[in-house]
């Protein structure tokens, strides 16, 4: 089979804390070789299943600002009181490399990133089945107190108002079922012939017509 180049895309889930994003995002990076995952900075204190590194790099916010100034994020933006950033130099170097990028990261940095590189960009929003069933999970998760939670029910509303934002909306009734439907976003966004940057020779070559 021929191989030829291919640009990597950035794939950018979007939803109110609680909808199941961030596990759909880690049933991809289980399953889809090529992709890999955006770690993002922020000054939130890390919870207790959280590992430095691979969750978040938790940072102070004398550090952030430095970062900031130093133009090292790609986007960054405050949510909940804390500030998220993603990390540039790693997003440029994976889509040159051909690998994808999925990204966990609110409506105003996906906003960032659409204003600065929207033609690597696909996003998708995730909503819950119900107003319920996101309050439900996100006590199920256990790890905010309770104050935390009622603030991020009213985030909910606020981040919800952006889904017409989103090339795609999945409503995640059943997980298993929206991570097949993410996949197959991923799959033919894949094959999008501006991210198939191989592709003008490889046909050239083929037009070549023989003596
Ligand atoms: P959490 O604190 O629950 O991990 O995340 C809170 C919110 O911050 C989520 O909506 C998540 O998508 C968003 N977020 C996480 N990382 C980033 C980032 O690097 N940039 C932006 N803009 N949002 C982020």
């Amino acid at each position: 089979m021929t191989v030829f180049t291919r640009r990597g895309l950035m794939l950018v889930l979007s939803s109110p804390s609680g909808a199941g994003k961030t596990t759909i995002v880690n049933d991809l990076l289980n399953s889809e070789r090529r992709l890999k995952t955006s770690v993002s900075v922020t000054t939130r204190p890390k919870r207790l299943s959280e590992i430095d590194g691979r969750d978040y790099y938790f940072v102070s916010p004398e550090e952030f600002n430095r970062r900031i100034e130093a133009g090292d994020f790609f986007e960054h933006a405050e949510v909940f009181g804390n500030m998220y950033g993603t990390p540039r130099q790693f997003v440029m170097d994976s889509l040159t490399d051909g690998d994808d990028v999925v990204f966990d990261i609110d409506w105003q940095g996906t906003q960032q990133i659409s204003q600065s590189a929207r033609d690597d960009l696909v996003t998708i929003f995730i909503l819950p089945p119900s107003l319920e069933e996101l309050e439900l999970r996100l006590r199920g998760r256990n790890q905010d107190s309770e104050d935390i939670i009622r603030s991020r029910m009213q985030e909910a509303s606020a981040e919800l108002s952006h889904w017409a934002e989103y090339n795609y909306i999945v409503v995640n009734y059943d997980l298993h079922e929206s991570v097949k439907i993410v996949k197959s976003i991923l799959e033919a966004e894949r094959y999008r012939r501006k991210r198939q940057v191989g592709l003008a020779s490889f046909v050239n070559n083929m037009r070549i017509l023989p003596h």
